[in-house]
């Protein structure tokens, strides 16, 4: 099944401001939201994919990818997030649904809505998040080339599988919080010339969870998350740029008190090659040749980005000519084909010559087909 334009589906066009895009988002995800239409399977996929298509424009990296390569430019999904259903689109939006806060006593537009008669759903993002990590990847240009997986081992936190993340020894010592009598938020009125206001904060006896444990869990001493060290598998697509970057949702820090994890985000850096130079996906190579290889022809065995090549030199090639290997270069990103290796022809200019030589080339220097006209 073909997958619809992202500026069609939110009815923007191309050229749309931040602002505009916001607005046209908000405005489908009200329209189609699932509250408003219950058991509405159609409203639902609207729903996620309008938020599919939003994740992917409101960030210039991935809509500069998307206008240039379209959904292919997406591969691998991780790009955007895989909305799993309703409640991942609100934590993941919060600045448009607005539960990502706990005070301010805003609530989210849809409380705006939908009323504050509790039928609207209110969604908070309990517990705090966990935070991203930055990882660097050196790569070879052979690994570029044809894409490549890289383990890498790094420290982070993890859920604590001992207690399920509660950082509770068991449930009998989870108890509600008594200040806040487990709504993680308390109010706060107070009064000014204007009159009264409610402020709503997080509950500081809970840090915000609604719940307050008694004796810790053992293993994570009540943080319901364990440093550890882990392996992470990359799989990194062909034709990547140095300092592109790539975004591993959830592989961050874990959250607290059910947060959300934190992403990985995997900088490339490309290495420097002992022969070749890249040039956007194409490499190049500087061959050198004899000048009677030069003018006589050969065939010559070269190094390529996939091991050894056989190359013809055809008779009467000039210094400075290059020589294309069509696709041995790198494979473009997310679309077929690869880029062309690139072989520059040098003749090379002997420093030294012994007796022999140098009476051979006295004697060759005047033949006619040798000899360069001065004019
Ligand atoms: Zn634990
Ligand atoms: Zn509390």
């Amino acid at each position: 099944m073909s997958k619809r334009d992202y500026y069609e589906i939110l009815g923007v066009s191309k050229n749309v401001s931040d602002d505009e895009l916001k607005k046209a988002y908000r405005k489908l995800a009200m329209k189609y939201h699932p509250d408003r239409n219950p058991d509405d399977k159609e409203a639902e996929r609207k729903f996620k994919e309008s938020a599919e298509a939003y994740e992917v424009l409101r960030d210039s990296q991935k809509r500069a990818k998307y206008d240039r390569f379209g959904h292919q430019g997406m591969r691998g999904g991780q790009d955007f997030h895989g909305f799993s259903n309703a409640n991942d689109i609100f934590s993941h939006f919060s600045d448009i649904f607005g539960g990502g806060s706990f005070g301010g006593g805003g609530g989210s537009i849809f409380d705006d809505i939908f009323g504050g008669g509790g039928q609207g759903r209110r969604q908070r993002a309990t517990g705090t998040p966990g935070q991203d990590l930055k990882v660097t990847l050196k790569l070879t240009l052979e690994e570029i080339a044809s894409g490549t997986t890289k383990k890498i081992k790094l420290k982070k936190y993890k859920k604590c599988n001992t207690c399920n993340g509660t950082g509770a020894k068991d449930t009998a010592s989870f108890h509600t919080c008594s200040v806040c009598s487990g709504a993680g938020e308390v109010k706060q009125v107070s009064r000014s010339m204007f009159g009264q206001f409610v402020n709503i904060a997080p509950c500081n006896n809970c840090s915000g969870s609604g719940k307050v444990i008694t004796s810790p869990c053992l293993s994570c001493r009540g943080d319901g998350r364990i440093y550890e060290e882990s392996t992470i598998k990359i799989n990194i697509p062909s034709g990547v740029s140095d300092n592109s970057y790539m975004t591993l949702r959830g592989e961050g820090n874990a959250g607290k008190n059910g947060g959300a994890s934190g992403d990985i985000i995997a900088i490339f850096r490309e290495l420097p090659h002992e022969y070749f130079i890249r040039d956007d996906d194409n490499i190049i190579y500087e061959l050198s040749i004899s000048y009677p290889e030069a003018v006589l022809g050969t065939d010559v065995e070269i190094p390529t980005l996939n091991g050894r090549a056989k190359l013809k030199i055809e008779r009467g090639t000039e210094s400075g000519k290059f020589l294309k290997m069509r696709e041995k270069g790198i494979q473009h990103l997310n679309r077929h084909g690869a880029g062309d290796q690139l072989v520059k022809i040098n003749i090379h200019v002997p420093k030294k010559v012994n007796s022999k030589e140098k009476e051979l080339l006295k004697e060759l220097e005047n033949q006619p087909h040798i000899k360069v006209a001065t004019k």
